[in-house]
């Protein structure tokens, strides 16, 4: 005999319980959203929107967003089973959000640092020129205003609708992070379930310090391509947070309630230096092999944002044209915006 819910399909459970996928629990979403999205049953970490993040990792009311009013549009007119557009139209009404990424300035235990956290609700947190324009801007910002850039992600790589548009932002997330590394100021990447293609194979994985929740998926590409590249079996786990401590890549498995006191530790043991201590307070760093690279692939990335469009918020000035006086420019004659 059918068994009959006390209450219409649109309310039942399908939407107030959620199966854990690591024990098979099924979980009250309420019980998830007010204990940081954690299985109670097993601990496992479901993922979170960038607004549940920032509730969890900020000192309340301290975080102003920048950028908001950034929106991606559609440079190649890109169509698969429906439009680029369209896509961006349903994340946006699905989100609430803009776009892929959130940045703002913040405060964690009372120290003031740039935030950029992803989505993954949106378009898979696929980093397009919008993400890698913002994340520019908060490692700029984090330089001007010597302060800890710190970027929690969960995307799954570059966004194909932008093709190699998005593969422009690779390099153009990690010139300001070379910047950054000279100024003495930190970055500290934080990779949950997932971090992978482009994300993970640019500013993600060059953190000074790297962490990650338990369990996240961390992997360039996906395991079977891996595998059939290097022509061998790989490790059974090779793309989990775990994998990647015990190898190297990732310095700390930090469960999620201690993820923002153990970045209030990490801010007080890495603080900024002043000014004029920084070593390369007079540029001359950017002579070497990686400085000539960074600054080309500065230039590329201005060209990629200046090509697509981006609709800037007013009143807001992008942190690229105040100047940092740190190192820009020592390879070329100054980085003059393309007529
Ligand atoms: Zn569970």
């Amino acid at each position: 005999m059918p068994i009959k819910f006390p209450f219409s399909r649109r309310a039942g459970p399908s939407d107030a319980w959620t199966k854990c996928p690591r024990c098979e629990a099924q979980v009250f979403n309420r019980q998830l959203e007010r204990n940081l999205r954690l299985c109670p049953s097993c601990g496992h970490h479901f993922r979170m929107s960038a607004g549940e993040r920032i509730d969890m990792l900020v000192d309340p009311g301290s975080f102003e967003e920048r950028d908001h009013g950034l929106e991606a549009l559609d440079p190649l007119g890109f169509v698969d089973d429906r439009p680029y557009p369209d896509r961006l139209e349903a994340a946006r009404i699905k989100t609430g959000l803009r776009d892929a990424l959130v940045w703002g300035i913040g405060r964690i235990e009372h120290q003031r640092v740039a935030l950029a956290i992803f989505d993954f609700r949106f378009m898979g947190g696929s980093m397009g020129s919008v993400v890698g324009e913002k994340l520019a801007r908060c490692f700029e910002a984090a330089l001007i205003e010597r302060i800890p850039a710190i970027v929690v992600s969960a995307s799954g790589g570059a966004r194909m609708q932008e093709g190699t548009l998005s593969l422009m932002q690779l390099a153009k997330t990690t010139a300001p992070l070379v910047r950054l590394d000279h100024a003495g100021v930190p970055f500290i990447a934080v990779l949950t379930d997932p971090t992978t293609g482009g994300v993970l194979a640019s500013f993600a994985s060059v953190g000074d310090v790297v962490l990650a929740e338990p369990g996240a998926l961390i992997g360039f590409a996906g395991a079977r391509v891996a595998s059939d590249t290097v022509g061998e079996e790989l490790p059974e786990g090779f793309q989990t947070a775990e994998f990647l401590l015990a190898h190297g890549l990732v310095d700390a498995v930090v469960p999620r309630g201690e993820l923002r006191a153990t970045l209030g530790r990490l801010l007080r043991l890495l603080p900024v230096p002043a000014a004029d201590d920084s070593p390369s307070a007079a540029g001359e760093h950017a002579r070497g092999p990686i400085g000539t690279l960074s600054t080309l692939a500065e230039r590329l990335g201005g060209a990629v944002s200046e090509s697509i469009g981006i609709d800037v918020d007013p009143g807001v000035p992008p942190a690229r044209d105040n100047g940092d006086g740190a190192s820009r420019g020592s390879v070329t004659s100054g980085r003059e915006r393309r007529p």
